[in-house]
């Protein structure tokens, strides 16, 4: 684990125990959200009386965690997250990967621990008031695409337009975009604003966004909820897309640039707005998950794509006053965790090295922030280990791999990723790619949580998230 950014905040504790911590789990599609909160969940559900797989909770190292249960949901909204399904899929034989994260989703846990230091059982207080205290730890799951809007709050649909257009006419995209930007040639911005022709052109550049994640694993994909709507109770605010506007050019009423336009305000108003709010009401803390792997295995443009896409996730969260998400909404996050997912597809000294390189690619604009008012992290971290490290001997040398069960697959199989880079590698390096990546089958679980689920470094990941809170 490293700490970026660090600064004597008064904890969000003190000393007042019986409290809720409110932690918030985010990361682009198939970054591992689904798989981290289960085993989060189950492996705290597992640690009352004992470190059980979590060594490095702080609490649960010292004992201190008396009991653990999951609480009801509080009422319909956000809906529960599924936890009995996911857990069914990773009983099942041959266990399997549960359904991901396409929704905001809730869960909610509560912990009695024995409070250490001044109020602990051990000090002269503690044994007075023979105190235990409750924390409940209310975990908010939520696409991290979502986060990609928060800088539309700031740009009018002229603005918008240009800078996706931009993108779009560039690079790997340009092919990927051709089907949408013909249908804009054959039907121009002072066209006639027909909701008809508004839909075609939002269900083509809506597929160009599919075709850049699915083909070429691009992470810079806006608006957010194109690919990933959740629940909304009027699809029909989607049904814009970017036009090629000049700049100080103003939409002629009834034309298709103004029913564009129009529609683009109203999903800032009723769909993203609201959602930011809600964060910055309802979370404490928060892990945002990078699927850093997959990236730098997918090439060298999906991979500076992928950090264009944490720059925005990084300005909404992080630096303190400066934040986006403080200076519009009010947010009051304190502690933030970049953590690379995924981990047990390398081998240890590798996963020291993508930790070293999560760790680079959020500390830049990290340092570049003068005033910080949140304690930042970076880890790598596997929430479902599938792999054991070994050894193997590949042109006469012996070299570190991981040994796992693919899906599907009869036999494990020995796998060498190749090295991962410390920092954000130069163009010369994308000349030979990362092996393509395995899916490994997850471990069979225990449907009763008390084994808990094997995992890498998320215990560290709890204790910089929690280890106030259980102090
Ligand atoms: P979400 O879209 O962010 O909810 O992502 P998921 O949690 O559903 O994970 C997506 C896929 O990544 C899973 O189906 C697994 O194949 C893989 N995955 C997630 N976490 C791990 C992990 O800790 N280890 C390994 N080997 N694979 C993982």
């Amino acid at each position: 684990m490293r700490l970026l950014r660090f600064e004597k905040l008064p904890t969000l504790t003190g000393l007042v125990h019986d409290r809720t911590v409110r932690v918030a789990v985010t990361g682009l599609s198939q970054s591992g959200k689904t798989a981290f909160i289960t085993s989060l969940v189950y492996n705290l559900l597992s640690a009352a009386g004992r470190s059980a797989r979590l060594p490095f909770l702080q609490a649960a190292a010292e004992r201190r965690i008396l009991a653990a249960r999951a609480l009801a949901p509080e009422n319909g909204f956000p809906p529960q997250f599924p936890l009995e399904k996911i857990v069914a899929a990773l009983v099942a034989d041959p266990p399997h990967w549960p359904p991901s994260t396409t929704d905001l989703r809730r869960v909610r846990l509560s912990l009695r621990f024995c409070p250490s230091g001044l109020f602990g059982r051990w000090s002269p207080l503690g044994r007075v008031a023979r105190s235990t205290a409750e924390l409940a730890i209310d975990i908010l799951d939520y696409p991290g695409e979502w986060l990609l809007d928060l800088p539309l709050l700031r740009q009018s649909y002229g603005e918008w337009s240009r800078a996706m257009f931009d993108l779009a006419r560039h690079g790997v995209r340009a092919p990927l975009a051709r089907d949408w930007l013909e249908f804009l040639a054959r039907h121009p911005a002072d066209s006639v604003g027909d909701t008809q022709t508004a839909l075609l052109a939002h269900n083509l550049y809506r597929s160009f966004l599919a075709a850049c994640r699915t083909r070429e694993q691009l992470s810079l994909l806006q608006p957010g909820r194109f690919l990933n709507p959740g629940q909304l109770e009027d699809a029909s605010v989607l049904w814009f897309c970017p036009l090629p506007l000049s700049a100080g050019g103003e939409a002629r009423p009834g034309s298709l640039a103004a029913l564009m336009e129009a529609r683009f305000e109203t999903y800032k108003r009723t769909v993203a707005q609201p959602f930011f709010s809600l964060l910055a009401r309802d979370v404490d803390r928060q892990i945002v998950l990078v699927d850093v792997l997959r990236a730098l295995n997918a090439g060298e443009e999906a991979f500076a794509d992928q950090r264009l896409a944490l720059d925005i996730i990084l300005a909404a969260f992080q630096f303190g006053r400066r934040s986006l998400l403080r200076w519009l909404f009010g947010a009051r996050i304190d502690r933030v965790l970049f953590a690379a997912t995924k981990a047990d597809h390398v081998p240890a000294l590798q996963r020291d090295h993508l930790e070293a390189l999560m760790a680079n690619l959020v500390e830049a604009p990290t340092l570049r922030a003068k005033v910080a008012h949140a304690r930042v992290a970076a880890t790598a971290l596997a929430s479902i280990r599938c792999t054991e490290d070994g050894t193997d001997v590949i042109d006469g040398r012996k070299v570190d791999v991981v040994v796992g069960l693919p899906e599907g697959g009869e036999r494990r199989i020995r796998f060498f990723p190749g090295i991962v880079p410390v920092r954000p590698p130069p163009s010369g390096f994308w000349g030979e790619r990362f092996t393509e990546f395995p899916a490994f089958e997850p471990p069979r679980i225990n449907p009763a949580p008390e084994d808990g689920i094997p995992h890498i470094n998320l215990d560290k990941a709890l204790n910089f998230l929690l280890e106030d809170a259980l102090a």
